[in-house]
């Protein structure tokens, strides 16, 4: 079986677990999920910081968002432009319109970011070994080989998995942040 064939039957099967999360689960993970990334010093430390808008049964990020900006550090969001994510500097949640897959994206007056610290990843599926399962259109993996910021997966307990078949095209993240713990990929 080809790696795209094994990645595509991977996705949905953890898909359809994270799917299957409960709202009030999803809540309460993404709260201690927000507390644990507070105790992260690549977090802590970073100025300029990539996040997501969540769609769907993802991690939601509206309390780290928002933490950001009560911090007055640099909420970068992302935007998909000629099949391309770029960051955008995001003063506020109102500097936010319907863009691509009805994602909420940066507003055109937004600025590009000059400098990204840190990036949080939206996951499907995640290994140990710091393989991560995306959608399948590998946006992120072609952003994050162009940049030095600190690659953080936010994900649920439930979604770590022994092992993800990898293309070479396939960037390795630094950190998994679960509701349950920082996990630091060696
Ligand atoms: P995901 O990371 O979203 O789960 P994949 O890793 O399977 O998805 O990547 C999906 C597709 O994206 C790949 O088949 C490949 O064609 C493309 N891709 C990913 N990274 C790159 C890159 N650095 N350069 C060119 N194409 C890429
Ligand atoms: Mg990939």
């Amino acid at each position: 079986m080809s790696v795209n064939v094994q990645k595509a039957a991977l996705r949905k099967h953890l898909l359809e677990k994270r799917d299957a999360t409960s709202a009030e689960l999803r809540n309460i993970s993404s709260k201690k999920i927000h507390l644990n990334l507070r105790q992260n010093t690549s977090f802590t430390n970073s100025q300029n910081i990539a996040c997501y808008f969540p769609i769907g049964s993802e991690i939601d990020t509206s309390d780290i968002m928002l933490d950001i900006l009560q911090q007055n550090k640099n909420l970068l969001l992302p935007k998909i432009i000629n099949d391309n994510i770029e960051f955008y500097v995001v003063p506020n949640l109102e500097k936010l319109e319907k863009g691509s897959f009805e994602i909420m994206e940066p507003k055109d007056s937004c600025k590009k970011a000059a400098e990204i610290n840190c990036v949080l990843i939206p996951t499907v599926g995640v290994s140990k070994a710091g393989i991560r399962l995306g959608y399948g259109k590998g946006y992120y993996d072609r952003f994050l080989s162009s940049t030095n910021a600190v690659k953080i997966s936010l994900t649920y307990s439930k979604q770590i998995v022994k092992s993800i078949p990898s293309d070479s095209h396939d960037i390795k993240i630094d950190w998994i942040v679960t509701e349950d713990e920082n996990i630091k990929i060696s």
